[in-house]
C-alpha cells in the first residue's frame, strides 16, 4: 500500500482580528502570519516589539515550557518576562485545522476572547486557507501511560491510536453537574463536536473575579454565565453539555503546547488548565514514555492512523 508523509501546515495569507481580552478588557488587535516549516506556533507581541531591547523579547514560543501561568487560563512568557494570556482556544483551533507553523501577532497582553469558543479563530483560519509545506508533520506518540492527580482531579495519557479523549466533569451546581464527553479527535469532529462549545462561568463567581480585577472583559458574548438556577444567556446553550464540550476544547488547546499533535488517549476527570500542564511536564519528564514520529498516510480502510514511523527511520 502506498505510504506518503503527511506535510506540515501554514496558513495561506495573514488574516486579522480584534475583540477583547476576557480578563484584562483590553482591546487588541491580532493577525496569524503564515510560517515556514519547522518554525512552530510563536506569538509576538507587537506593542512590546516597538520598545524592546532585542526582537527576540517580543517572541513568545507556544510550548509547554514557556507556561508561566495556569489558574485561569494559560499564559505563556518568555525571558524577558513578556506574556500572553488565553492562548488555549486559539491553541485548540491551530490543533482541530492541523496548523504547525503560524506567526500570532497580538497588540496586547491577551488574545482576544471572540464568543468565548475555538469556532471564531477556525472560520479565521479557513478564511485565510491552509497550505502544505515541504517538510513532513511531527507527532508525539505515547508509549507508557502518564498520570498526574490532584484530589479528586486526574489526567492520564496512555497510547493509543490517533488522540482520542474521554473527559468528565462534576459541579456541585445543578444546571452542570456531571457530564461526561468521549471522542475521536479529528479535523471534521473538533470542528463539529468541540470548536463552537463557549467557557462558562458561574455569576456569583465572576462577581468575585470581577472585584479582583479579573474577568473585566467577561459578558453573555464571550461565556456561558450560570446563575443560581438558569443560564442567564438569553440564547441557552449551544449544545445539552456544552460544559464538558468546551473543557475537551481546554484541554486540546493545553495539550497542543506539546509542540506537536500528541497520539494517544487522554482521559481527563475534572481537569483543569493546571492540571493539563503537569500532565504535558509528566509526559516530557520521562523519556522513555513518548518518541517523536513522523506522521504518513497509508491510502486504504485503516487510513492515516495507522502510518508512522519513528522520527529519523
Ligand atoms: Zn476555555
Amino acid at each position: 500500500m502506498p505510504v506518503a508523509i503527511v506535510p506540515q501546515k501554514t496558513l495561506k495569507s495573514a488574516i486579522s482580528c480584534s475583540g477583547i481580552g476576557v480578563h484584562s478588557g483590553q482591546r487588541v488587535q491580532m493577525v496569524l502570519h503564515p510560517a515556514p516549516a519547522n518554525h512552530g506556533i510563536v506569538f509576538r507581541r507587537s506593542d512590546v516589539a516597538r520598545s524592546a531591547a532585542q526582537p527576540a523579547d517580543a517572541l513568545i514560543q507556544a510550548d509547554w515550557r514557556s507556561v508561566v501561568d495556569s489558574r485561569l487560563c494559560t499564559t505563556l512568557g518568555n525571558a524577558a518576562r513578556t506574556t500572553v494570556s488565553t492562548v488555549e482556544h486559539l491553541m485548540a483551533a491551530f490543533y482541530g485545522c492541523e496548523i504547525d507553523n503560524a506567526l500570532v501577532e497580538v497588540s496586547g497582553p491577551e488574545l482576544p476572547i471572540m464568543d468565548g469558543s475555538a469556532a471564531p479563530f477556525v472560520f479565521l483560519i479557513e478564511c485565510a486557507g491552509v497550505r502544505e509545506l515541504d517538510e513532513p508533520r511531527r507527532a508525539i506518540q505515547v508509549l507508557r501511560p502518564i498520570a498526574v492527580e490532584d484530589g479528586s482531579r486526574r489526567a492520564v495519557l496512555r497510547p493509543g491510536v490517533g488522540l482520542t479523549i474521554t473527559c468528565e466533569i462534576d459541579f456541585e451546581s445543578a444546571i452542570v453537574a456531571r457530564q461526561h464527553f468521549a471522542l475521536d479527535l479529528e479535523p471534521a469532529t473538533f470542528r463539529t463536536e468541540i470548536s463552537r462549545a463557549r467557557t462558562f462561568g458561574f455569576a456569583a463567581e465572576i462577581d468575585r473575579l470581577r472585584a479582583a480585577g479579573l474577568a473585566r472583559g467577561g459578558s453573555l458574548d464571550n461565556a456561558v454565565v450560570i446563575g443560581k438556577d438558569r443560564i442567564l444567556n438569553a440564547e441557552g446553550l449551544r449544545f445539552a453539555d456544552e460544559f464538558v464540550r468546551h473543557k475537551v476544547l481546554d484541554c486540546v488547546g493545553d495539550l497542543y503546547l506539546a509542540g506537536a499533535p500528541i497520539l494517544g488517549h487522554v482521559e481527563a476527570v475534572r481537569v483543569g488548565h493546571a492540571l493539563n500542564y503537569r500532565l504535558l511536564r509528566a509526559l516530557f519528564e520521562q523519556p522513555g514514555a513518548w518518541r517523536m514520529v513522523e506522521m504518513t498516510t497509508t491510502y486504504g480502510v485503516a487510513g492515516r492512523r495507522e502510518g508512522l514511523r519513528a522520527a529519523g527511520d
